[in-house]
């Protein structure tokens, strides 16, 4: 089959190879119609992420019809389209029974190389480096799916791939982000990032009752989706100072919750971004913190920061006597996208969100090298690619629907 595999900092190839098997009697095998290169991907075509090695293959957002299941999967079937989460999930685990799914202990066969990081190991998660488990990801034309009879989520409507298939990731990582919010009605919400999932942490946190979202990012197009298509008032922070003219917005409150959408690879104007580059550079800081220190300044006291902009390492001079002084509350996570699938279908089906907006393109498997290179660069107004494997080239890449 073919599939996109990593090789080094900015370079991905598309090459042959071998068919995913069954290997366990709890695996399936997704033939895969959709899949799509997000903001997490960025992180390791960047080369941000260690243990990554030659010829991984990408993706971990992807849905598709089952091929082939093992002996053990009784919920699904040759044929079944189903929508596939990034989280690798056994069900039965201590973090699976209390819905944590991303934390599940059981699917992670390198957990040790992750405890030493970070004391405990996450789950495994598809086409994410060695210390995430090492799995095969999605952006190929079939992936092996273990826990089958957990993660998969049938879709039974006649919905286009393109209005489920974030239902992998980003649409309920949106969600997350809001919820963790504890939004009360009136509330102020900011979202620093305007990717795709900062325009569903927007979406989401007017569905759980904000009142205001505020969006902060520096790219315009990025900025017009969130307002145009997710409702948001918006702050081009190369502009103007964001932490000001948050103050000036909230009466000098303060947003009650800021949702820090960028991660670990923030833009900064000024010295602080300088910092961050020699810090990273040198290998003395993993990430470049720049929204995370935002989003805690601005935030009004006793308010939430909610991060859901993926972090690897050690950041360095994050406000802490700011989250204690304004007795903040952090929440953080890979989302738990097992728990957010259904109901989120549910509120797709009933027409309360569509979340094909964010698509700005849509090109053949084979041309993921270049859809990374676009995405990256945010070229051509790229948001969100979606690639389709089995289109043998004849989609063009900029076959864009717009935003
Ligand atoms: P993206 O790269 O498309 O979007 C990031 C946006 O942040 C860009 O629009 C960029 O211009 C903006 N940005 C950069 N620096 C900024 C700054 N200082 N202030 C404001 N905006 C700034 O990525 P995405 O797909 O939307 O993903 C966003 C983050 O969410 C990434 O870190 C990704 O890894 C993470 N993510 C986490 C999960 C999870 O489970 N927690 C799942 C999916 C994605
Ligand atoms: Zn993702
Ligand atoms: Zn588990």
């Amino acid at each position: 089959m073919k599939a996109n595999c990593w090789y080094d900092q900015y370079d991905v190839r598309v090459e042959d190879v071998p068919d995913p098997k069954i290997l366990d009697p709890r695996d399936a095998v997704v033939k895969i119609t959709s899949t799509a290169i997000c903001g997490s991907d960025l992180h390791l075509y960047d080369g941000y992420i260690p243990t990554m090695e030659k010829g991984d293959i990408l993706g971990h957002e992807f849905m598709g019809e089952v091929v082939e299941t093992g002996p053990q999967v009784k919920n699904l079937k040759r044929g079944d389209r189903v929508v596939v989460p990034f989280p690798i999930s056994c069900g039965d685990c201590f973090f699976c029974k209390r819905q944590l799914f991303s934390l599940c202990e059981n699917s992670n066969p390198n957990a040790a190389v992750a405890e030493k990081l970070w004391g405990h190991s996450p789950c495994g998660i598809f086409g994410y480096s060695h210390s995430l488990g090492g799995y095969a990801g999605g952006q190929a034309q079939y992936a092996r799916v273990p826990f089958a009879d957990v993660g998969p989520m049938k879709i039974e409507n006649d919905l286009p791939d393109e209005q489920v298939l974030f239902l992998s990731d980003i649409l309920p990582t949106g969600y997350m982000a809001a919820e963790n919010c504890n939004i009360e009605p009136g509330d102020t919400v900011a979202v620093w990032g305007c990717g795709p999932v900062g325009q569903f942490a927007i979406k989401s946190a007017y569905l759980l009752g904000a009142e205001r979202v505020i969006a902060i990012d520096r790219f315009p197009e990025r900025l017009r989706m969130a307002s145009e298509k997710a409702g948001a008032e918006t702050i081009n922070y190369e502009e103007t100072s964001t932490l000001k003219t948050l103050n000036e917005m909230t009466g000098g409150r303060g947003p009650d919750s800021c949702i820090d959408a960028v991660g670990m690879e923030a833009h900064s104007c000024g010295i602080v971004g300088i910092y961050d580059r020699v810090k990273q550079a040198t290998m003395s800081e993993t990430e470049r913190p720049q929204a995370l220190r935002e989003a805690i300044l601005a935030c009004r006291k006793g308010g939430t920061v909610s991060v859901p902009g993926v972090y690897g390492g050690l950041a360095d001079k994050i406000p802490l006597g700011a989250i204690v002084n304004k007795a903040l509350t952090v929440k953080s996570g890979q989302t738990h996208v097992h728990r957010y699938m259904r109901p989120l279908l549910e509120r797709i089906e009933k027409g309360e969100i569509d979340p094909s907006f964010v698509i700005t393109h849509t090109m053949s498997l084979d041309d993921a090298p270049k859809g990374y290179e676009i995405f990256q660069k945010k070229q051509d107004e790229c948001i969100k690619i979606v690639l389709k494997p089995w289109a043998n080239g004849l989609l063009e890449h900029d076959a864009k629907n717009g935003a």
